[in-house]
């Protein structure tokens, strides 16, 4: 008894006040973000892309970054000899439309040109296309404690489902949990069951071996709900784009309401994206 509370007096408060103090980002790699005006348009960081996110058309002289494939692996800031992509800390990039983490301008991949189901065409989940209000991304824990009271009647549930990840989403949604992140303390936990869940989050390219599991865990998840797809791989295949096991984007099988771009997400980055579907449910 005497230790523990030694330790207690010993050791200073862990746990980060995100999304009310955003802690330093210096250590973290964030957003690749693109100057055209550096760019000679030779082509090397797209062909570099691990995961073809690097919208393309040279003789246009067009160029982007679909951040929805993005796994941020900076070898197109290693290979760009004009200094023209940076990586940057960013992290809050979680977007409630898939088209929105497209840039305007950017010319789609082929592959992504040819995928039927952006975020826009399809039926949106808890509340319809309409937009409410937005709730301030920066919301107090106790504001966005009563945010979720009032939506909920209790704290948000969350189940969280492994369609076919390498784990590395899986960890970092683990580490919401943890002392330095606490996601608790915004009134917000994690259930075993569906039957139990507000929300859905996602991990994983939704495997061949995984879709059915993924539509009934949605099915089995009371109405309303919502669903937010963590990390590149939910989002839109990832590296894993258009290979023969697995989905581009979980959106293909269950409605979105909101991706969170990452390779993987930081947990604040996760947080970020919840706060974001929060909005949705008025
Ligand atoms: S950081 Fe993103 S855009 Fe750049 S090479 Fe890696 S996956 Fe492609
Ligand atoms: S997005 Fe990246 S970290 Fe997450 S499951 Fe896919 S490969 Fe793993």
């Amino acid at each position: 008894m005497f230790n523990t509370l030694k330790k207690i007096i010993q050791y200073p408060r862990l746990t980060q006040e995100y999304p009310k103090i955003i802690n330093s980002t210096a250590n973290f790699i964030g957003q690749p973000v693109i100057h055209p005006e550096r760019c000679c348009f030779c082509g090397a960081c797209a062909q570099r892309c691990p995961s073809q996110a690097i919208a393309f058309d040279g003789a246009a002289r067009r160029i982007g970054i679909n951040y929805d494939q993005c796994v941020f692996c900076v070898l197109c800031e290693d290979v760009c000899q004009s200094g023209a992509i940076r990586m940057t800390h960013c992290f809050e990039l979680a977007e409630r439309s898939r088209a929105k983490l497209r840039p305007d301008g950017s010319v789609l991949t082929e592959s992504a040109a040819a995928e039927p189901n952006t975020a826009d065409a399809k039926p949106t989940l808890v509340i319809h296309e309409a937009d409410v209000p937005a709730m301030a991304d920066e919301a107090l824990t106790g504001e966005l404690k009563k945010h979720i009271m009032k939506v909920f009647g209790r704290s948000l549930q969350i189940r969280e489902v492994d369609s076919g990840s390498c784990n590395a989403c899986d960890y970092e949604i683990n580490a919401l949990n943890n002392p330095v992140n606490d996601i608790e303390r915004l009134g917000i936990s994690f259930v075993a069951s569906p039957r139990h869940a507000d929300m859905l989050l996602v991990t994983g390219t939704a495997t061949r071996n995984m879709q059915q599991a993924l539509v009934k865990t949605y099915q089995a998840t009371p109405d309303p709900k919502l669903v937010v797809a963590v990390g590149a791989c939910a989002c839109s295949g990832g590296i894993f784009r258009d290979s023969y096991a697995t989905n581009n984007g979980i959106d293909s099988l269950i409605p979105v309401d909101v991706y969170i771009p990452g390779c993987p997400p930081r947990p604040q980055a996760i947080i970020y994206g919840i706060l974001k579907a929060l909005e949705r449910v008025e």
